[in-house]
């Protein structure tokens, strides 16, 4: 079960009714929509990716490995918290 996969497919599935008047988007919002339903349902949630080492972390800009301690991002100068 993948929940947020499949609330995202009810609120296009909807999006589709609404665009329908208005033409063709509304029709691929439809088809989409409720595939991401049965996908949400039968899919499981990846993981949210962390590193492998504990001490360590993503950099948000350029998603590089770096200390979990740094204020700065050392490859990209990006400030991480
Ligand atoms: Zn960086």
């Amino acid at each position: 079960m993948w929940p947020t996969l499949a609330v995202c497919g009810v609120i296009i599935t909807f999006a589709g009714v609404l665009f329908l008047i208005f033409g063709p988007l509304g029709i691929m919002l439809l088809i989409a929509g409720p595939i991401m339903i049965v996908a949400g349902m039968l899919l499981k949630e990846p993981n949210p990716s962390e590193p492998d080492d504990p001490a360590k972390k993503f950099c948000g800009y350029c998603n590089a490995e770096i200390d979990r301690d740094v204020s700065e991002c050392p490859e990209c100068r990006f400030p991480c918290d």
